[in-house]
């Protein structure tokens, strides 16, 4: 079995002990894009035991620039981001865990989603679940690392609860929360998140191999005009609502939002009002009345009026081609209910 991870057992800060520490871990990635996708083929590759990888949106042809997990026959088959992930990473390494989860993660399911892992890496897109992602990982005492990336350029940054700066320490919360959040429109680049991702999973390595060598610093880096830098962060904020004073308000749900605008995408996600599991064949047969319907056993196409919806098993809904959130949520109650 360790022949297959000799590369990387003869470095000495891992060794044959930080390989049975790492086949014995469980590491968690939210978000299966561009950052994801790196992320989970580099840890999967270094043997790390278990990995749960989620995502809530299914795989586009624009996606495949960038996103290193998918090609074009996952597209033919309609398959969910978390689905064709775990697919391929299975072929990868048959001797770990993959489990490929279609959800969207929010306050209400972030805590059962997490517990269990020993690291958190974030591969989303926007920062509602980077705050949410920042107050289970310090209520639930595991490590976190963030990473953005956009246009040519991307960050990343550490976060182990209680002991560096977290995430609200450095950006504020309540602003972005009360103004909304905004999406990102520019374009980019592969190269920048793949760096990103790749100082991710260093990172990731590095923590579960219980490694003193992690990054304390906020890394800003761009590849179109060669630039690392390493921003020195101070302390933690006394006054920060989450690390500071224990206040987890993403958490606890007090910013959310049934609606979401998804980034760059023209699109807006209904998300269900609770636990459901929708039978794709009874929906079927009721909006095969009002516009084309086509599934499989992972979402639900629905055509009308120059609209298209596209329905998950947990209720949720992404609204093309809008992004009136108001509308969206009109769209939804109509067809699928409230
Ligand atoms: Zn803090």
């Amino acid at each position: 079995m360790f022949e297959r991870y000799s590369r990387q057992t003869v470095i000495p800060e891992i060794g044959i002990e930080g390989q049975k520490r790492l086949n014995k871990s469980c590491a968690l990635i939210i978000g299966c894009g561009a950052l994801g996708t790196v992320i989970a083929s580099a840890l999967v590759r270094a043997g790390v035991g278990k990995l749960k990888i989620i995502d809530r949106d299914f795989i586009e042809y624009h996606n495949l620039q960038r996103q290193i997990l998918f090609n074009e026959e996952d597209i033919r088959q309609n398959l969910p981001k978390a689905v064709a992930a775990e697919r391929h990473l299975k072929e990868v390494n048959s001797g770990i865990i993959v489990q490929g989860i279609v959800s969207d993660v929010n306050y209400a399911n972030i805590e059962d989603l997490v517990r269990g892992a020993d690291v958190i890496l974030d591969g989303t897109d926007n920062l509602e679940t980077r705050f949410l992602i920042n107050d289970v990982s310090l209520k639930l005492k595991i490590p976190w690392v963030y990473g953005g990336a956009i246009d040519s350029s991307g960050m990343t940054m550490t976060i182990i609860p209680y002991e560096t700066p977290c995430f609200r320490c450095i950006i504020a919360g309540e602003s972005y929360a009360t103004k909304g959040l905004t999406c990102d429109t520019a374009g980019v680049i592969s190269p920048a998140p793949w760096v990103v991702a790749s100082l991710q999973a260093a990172e990731a390595i590095k923590i579960l191999v219980g490694s003193t060598s992690i990054n304390r610093d906020l890394i800003v880096l761009d590849v179109w005009v060669n630039k690392f830098q390493y921003l020195k962060l101070n302390g933690r904020r006394e006054d920060c609502p989450a690390c500071g004073q224990n206040r987890f308000e993403f958490l606890d749900g007090k910013f959310s939002t049934r609606t979401t605008q998804l980034c760059g995408q023209n699109s807006v996600q209904v998300s269900a009002p609770g636990n459901i599991d929708l039978s794709f064949e009874k929906l079927a047969e009721r909006l095969r009345s009002a516009g084309q319907v086509d599934y499989n056993e992972f979402m639900l196409r629905f055509n009308v009026d120059s609209k298209e919806m596209l329905i998950f098993r947990d209720g949720r809904a992404i609204v093309k081609n809008t992004d009136d959130e108001a509308f969206a949520k009109v769209f939804y109650t109509k067809y699928v209910g409230t």
